[in-house]
This record gives C-alpha cells, structure tokens and sequence, in this order.
C-alpha cells in the first residue's frame, strides 16, 4: 500500500447516515412530487455563491432544474409512457433503466425508454437519473466482481453482498444519483500520494468499527441535486501499487455530514423560459465534492485498497457498456434536437434552396445515422454475459464515445452557419411587449412565421450552441465520458486487429 490506513480507531456514532434498512420509501417508480418531497426532506448539501442552498426545490438557481427533474419522474406515470418507462416484477412498477435486460428485445425497450426520457430535454440533459440507474443495475448484476476485495480490519464486511444490496435500495426507491471519478486536476504529473497534501485526493483516513472515514473531494459531480453520490473507482487510478488507500468504492446520500458540493456559476440565470429555453430549464449544475471526514458506513462499501479491482471494475461488471449504451440513446436524441432545429431555421429564412444549406443539414442527417447504426450495432451484437445480462456490444459504443465527442462542435457550428445573424438579433420577450413591439413583429417575422415564433426558435438555436449553456455543453461533450485522448488510447489497446492484420500479411505473401 502506498499509505498504509492507521489502524482502528474506537467506534464513533454515525450521525445522519441511516441504515438502508430503515429507509422506507414508495417502492418502485415514483413521481415528480415524490421525488421534490424527498429532495425538500433531504436536501444535498449544496453551496452557490457562498451560500448553503436551504431547499433546492425553491433556490432561484435549482428549482427550475428540479422541476425538470420532477417532470421525468413524473413522465414514468403519464399514461402514454407508463408501459416504455416502468417494468412490474413482483407486483411492483420500478423504472426501466434498473431493469436487468436478459434478452435483445429487453435491450430494445430499455434504449427506447432511454430515448424518450433524452427527448424531454432535447438530448440535453446529460445526466437524466437513467444514466446512473443502469451503472447501479450492472454493478448490483456484477456484485461478484467485488468479492475480492477486503478491508484491513475483520469488521465481517462483505461488498459482493453490499453492492447487491446498495443496487436493490436505489432501485425500489427510485433514487436520483450523482457520481464523481476523477480526483482534483492539482498536478497531474504526479501520483496523488505525491501532492502537497496526501489528502486533496479522496482517500481514506481510517477503518472504524462503523465503517471507513474519508477525507479529500473529487473534482467533478454532475447533477449533485441528487439523493445520493456514487463515489466508484475510475480506470485512471496511477498508484504504482497494489494497495492504496486511494483505492475505493462506496455511496453516500448527498446530505452525508461532512460531504459538501461546490457548484459552479449558475447558467440558470433566472430568465423567461421563452427568452433561454434550454437553461431555464435544464442547468444540472456541475459541483466539486469535498469530503471532511466524512463516515462512510460498512454497507455503503463496494471495494476499498485494491489498485487492479478498482481500475478494472467498470469493465468488470460491464457497466460502462450499459452506460455507454444510454448514452448512444441520449446523443441520437440530441442529434436529432440539431436536425429539427436546423430545419426549422431554414424554413423560417426560405434557404433550403441553396446547394449548401442543403449539404449541411445533410452533414446532421450523416452524423444521426452513424449514431443510429451504433445503436443498433451493439443490441444486435449483444451477449449475456457471465453475470446472465445481456450486455450490449463493446466495440460499437467504444467507436461511438470516441466519434461523437470528436465531432459533436460541428453541431453548433451547423447551427450558427444556417442561422447567421438571427442568432443574434433575437429582442427578448420583454423587447416583444415594449413600446418597439409592433416594428419587431413586422421586422423579425419569419417567412412562414410570426416574430414570436421565430424568436423562440433562434433563442432555442442560440442556447443550443452560443450561450452559456451552449458553451458547457461543449465541454461537457468533449469531457464528460472521459478525456478524448485517453480514450483513442485505451480504444488502440483493446480493438482486435488481428484478423485484418493477418489478411494484409497473407495479401503481402500472395504469388
Ligand atoms: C461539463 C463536465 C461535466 C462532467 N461531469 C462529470 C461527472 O459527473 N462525474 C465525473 O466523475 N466526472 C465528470 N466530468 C469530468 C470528466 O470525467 C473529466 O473531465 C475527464 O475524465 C478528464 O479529466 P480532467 O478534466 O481531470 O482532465 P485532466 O486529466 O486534468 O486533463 C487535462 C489535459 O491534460 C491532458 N492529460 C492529463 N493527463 C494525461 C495523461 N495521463 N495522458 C495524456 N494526456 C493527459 C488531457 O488530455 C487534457 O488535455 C465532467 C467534465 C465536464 C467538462
């Protein structure tokens, strides 16, 4: 072990982490009010411009997010969707993203379902609660994968059997859940045991009787309005040792003492939802996690020390190809988002006559399909897999998350090159009711549309591609899968090449 954990220390009490035992929610799928309830009654511990946010169903920077949340929740009951978005066993609805898919066509109902709920914010809620389900899903299926590890104390702990039952709570509850991988960007020319402090990356600091206490944050949670935190370990764990005390797996609810999220500036900014359709609504805000020593009971421990389980352990358990496979969904949807944007754009300004308008919508027609065929390419080719899932095709979704961040800015770009200066000159609602409002609706009317449709429609292209929200977004495909360059990496270590390789050989060979 790098950093040997200091031994046992007395056992301390838990405050404020009940056991999952006493948890007792709605089983199966709940609603939009449900899950606000829930939020308001534990709020995650959430700091915004130096203030601790009381109740983020009210706060002016989350309660729109929070609504939004609440909408897909409740979209899992509304008649049209109830069958897509649930599944029953045992007499219980619980939502699709949990189910276990032991057929192509359970694969098929659950791509769909992840298609619908994408389509509710447009493909741009890149942490709709489905994506965190279905890693919760394969980790429970994969539970094995985590017998080996084992703490240094005797403490009876046993995280094959805990991963199972962490997947099972978040399951019959229908909890939302956030996760953080990667630790502080400090130096990353040297091992987190090397930084200033031995504690800025998250480590453990001791085993008690109760459980592990954890100290140092995480760089990055997407959507910490959530019930719980996933804290799994990443494959960029560097340690040059088979033990380290940087080594973990574990999850927490998201108002554990100790834990605290730093948002970052809202893009919420408080506008009409005519004026910024996109981030009036769906800001999921991104946070730095802090860990001040927090307690993390027993139960609520996957994997601890071990270097190789902890790399290893997304693709131990297959769950990155469910993730990966939502994902695929999720992008289609966006795509899809840009297409009917861009049309309409170049309905209201009469331009689908020129050649290359043409050429660019047909450029977002290319890129729909290739994602499309991904999709189809890893359920068609999918297999159970020893844990008896039937996992989608790695290497589809491996291509997939390495085409579409490479080629996702081209989106935007499309968008702006069609809309040109109506992305900008975009009066507000407000412009709209003024005194100017009768020259705006005969100067900014589209040529098959009034001024007020026409101005939602840019305000949608321009949040989708220039503002704040447009620009995070950005980032937030380049990076939110891991780092680009790594991945083409880890892609060139994996693919199997052997059968071309082998055909270009005998070619070289052939009389
Ligand atoms: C909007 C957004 C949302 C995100 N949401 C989440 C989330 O919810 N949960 C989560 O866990 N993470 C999240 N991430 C973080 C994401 O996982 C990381 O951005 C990604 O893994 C890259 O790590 P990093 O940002 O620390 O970059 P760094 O690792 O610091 O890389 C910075 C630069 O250095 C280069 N570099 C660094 N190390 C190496 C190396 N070893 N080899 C080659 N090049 C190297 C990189 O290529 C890059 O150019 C999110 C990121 C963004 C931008």
């Amino acid at each position: 072990m790098t950093t040997q954990p200091v031994p046992q220390t007395p056992a301390s009490p838990s405050p404020g982490i009940p056991p999952m035992s006493a948890v007792s929610g709605q089983p199966g799928a709940v609603t939009g009010a449900q899950f606000l309830d829930r939020l308001r009654q534990n709020p995650p511990t959430l700091y915004i411009d130096g203030k601790r946010v009381e109740d983020p169903t009210t706060h002016p920077s989350t309660r729109n997010m929070c609504r939004s949340l609440a909408g897909l929740y409740d979209l899992q009951h509304d008649p049209q969707w109830r069958d897509l978005l649930t599944y029953e066993e045992g007499g219980v609805r619980y939502a699709t993203s949990f189910m276990v898919p032991r057929t192509k066509e359970n694969l098929h109902k659950i791509g769909e379902a992840h298609r619908v709920r994408a389509n509710y914010g447009l493909g741009f809620l890149g942490r709709a609660p489905d994506y965190m389900n279905t890693n919760v899903m394969a980790a429970g299926m994969g539970a094995d994968y985590f017998a080996q590890g084992q703490p240094e104390g005797d403490h009876g702990v046993d995280f094959a059997a805990n991963m199972r039952r962490y997947a099972e709570f978040v399951r019959n509850n229908d909890l939302c859940l956030t996760h953080a991988l990667t630790n502080p960007q400090v130096n990353r020319a040297k091992l987190a045991s090397e930084m200033p402090d031995p504690y800025i990356a998250l480590g453990v600091v001791r085993e008690t009787e109760e459980g592990i206490v954890v100290r140092g944050a995480r760089m990055m949670a997407t959507l910490p309005i959530a019930d719980e935190i996933l804290i799994f370990p990443s494959t960029v764990l560097k340690e040059n040792a088979d033990k380290s005390r940087y080594a973990m797996g574990f999850a927490l609810p998201c108002n554990a003492p100790g834990l605290s999220f730093q948002c970052r500036e809202p893009i919420d900014v408080g506008r009409d939802p005519e004026d910024h359709p996109l981030s009036s609504r769906f800001d999921e805000q991104d946070a730095f996690v802090i860990f001040d020593d927090v307690l993390v009971p027993w139960e609520r421990v996957f994997l601890l020390y071990d270097v190789e389980l902890a790399n290893k352990a997304y693709a131990g358990t297959d769950a990155v190809l469910h993730m990966a496979y939502q994902v695929v969904n999720l992008k289609i949807a966006k795509t899809e988002a840009f297409l009917g944007t861009a049309q309409s754009i170049v309905d209201a300004i009469g331009s689908g006559g020129f050649q290359h308008v043409q050429a660019k919508i047909a450029e977002i027609i290319v890129m729909l399909e290739i994602m499309k065929a991904f999709e189809v390419a890893a359920r068609e080719g999918a297999t159970l897999n020893k844990y008896g899932v039937m996992t989608p095709a790695r290497p589809p979704l491996d291509a997939a998350r390495n085409y579409y961040p490479a080629n996702h800015q081209r989106l935007p770009e499309l968008l702006q090159l069609l809309g040109a200066s109506g992305i900008i000159m975009m009066p507000s609602k407000a412009d709209r009711e003024g005194p100017l409002g009768p020259q705006i609706e005969k100067f900014l009317q589209a040529g098959n549309a009034s001024a007020e449709d026409r101005l939602r429609l840019f305000r949608l292209a321009w949040d989708m591609s220039m503002s704040s929200f447009g620009g995070r977004q950005a980032l937030y495909e380049k990076y939110f899968f891991g780092d680009p360059v790594r991945m083409h990496s880890a892609l060139y270590e994996i693919y199997d090449r052997s059968e071309p390789v082998a055909r270009i050989q005998a070619f070289l060979k052939r009389d």
